[in-house]
């Protein structure tokens, strides 16, 4: 099986990498998409140093959840509304064949975010269209999208992956992507307090998606077609 985690910025797949980790670590295959490399989102470093950075923080992050990882060169908080993204995601889905893609939910806050998801959710409909023509010959309807994120209108969560045995990978994944937790104008003894403040955020997230779902830490993902459909193709689910 194939994963394909579609998202827009270096460390957008901390919402899934404890999935991502537990997909790998069961033996099967995922792919982090990446629209852009992030180059705007830092204060002080120039955008085109800041897209180096973020590149290969991204490839350092991927390697500890055992995932590759493909950049689509999008503009930071640039993700275009149109069909472009559209026809690329085709080829990206034509090309790794996914069972599975988890992106963002389309009615998610921020253009970048909310263009991704809807982009990734359409092009996961038309890959499989034969008389339509890109690069890469069509492919099977991709069998089920997993959406993450928070809609500005309330959607429930309704698949939760056990991911208590991964939080120690998804929190040194996360860890990776030193450009967004290094706080430049305090004390050099101190650069790391914001990592822990993030990483004790991120442990309630999980406790919580825990709580709800009967284990210790979860992730939790909106689903097109429902809980009994993730089981079939989500074989780690719980
Ligand atoms: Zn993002």
């Amino acid at each position: 099986m194939h994963l394909v985690f579609i998202g827009a910025h270096p460390d957008d797949e901390t919402s899934s990498s404890g999935t991502i980790a537990k997909y790998t670590a069961n033996g099967h295959e995922a792919t982090i998409v990446m629209t852009t490399r992030g180059g705007r989102g830092h204060w002080e470093i120039p955008s085109e140093e800041l897209e180096r950075i973020r590149t290969k923080e991204m490839e350092s992050a991927a390697k500890i959840l055992g995932a590759e990882v493909i950049f689509l060169d999008y503009k930071d908080a640039d993700v275009p509304a149109g069909d472009a993204l559209k026809e690329e995601l085709v080829d990206v889905v034509r090309n790794l064949k996914p069972d599975i893609v988890l992106t963002f939910h389309p009615m998610v806050w921020r253009d970048d975010h909310k263009r991704v998801g809807q982009a990734a959710t359409e092009a996961c409909f038309k890959a499989c269209l034969p008389l339509l023509e890109t690069r890469y010959l069509a492919h099977r309807p991709v069998p089920d999208i997993y959406f993450f994120g928070s809609p500005m209108v309330p959607v429930e969560k309704d698949v939760y992956i056990d991911v208590s045995e991964y939080m120690d990978v998804k929190m040194e994944s996360f860890a990776q992507h030193r450009s967004q937790w290094v706080k430049w104008d305090i004390d050099e003894d101190d650069s790391t307090r914001p990592l822990e403040e993030i990483r004790a955020r991120m442990l309630h997230r999980a406790r919580q998606y825990g709580l709800e779902s009967g284990v210790e830490y979860a992730e939790a993902f909106m689903s097109q077609y429902g809980r009994k459909r993730a089981l079939d193709f989500f074989p780690t689910v719980r």
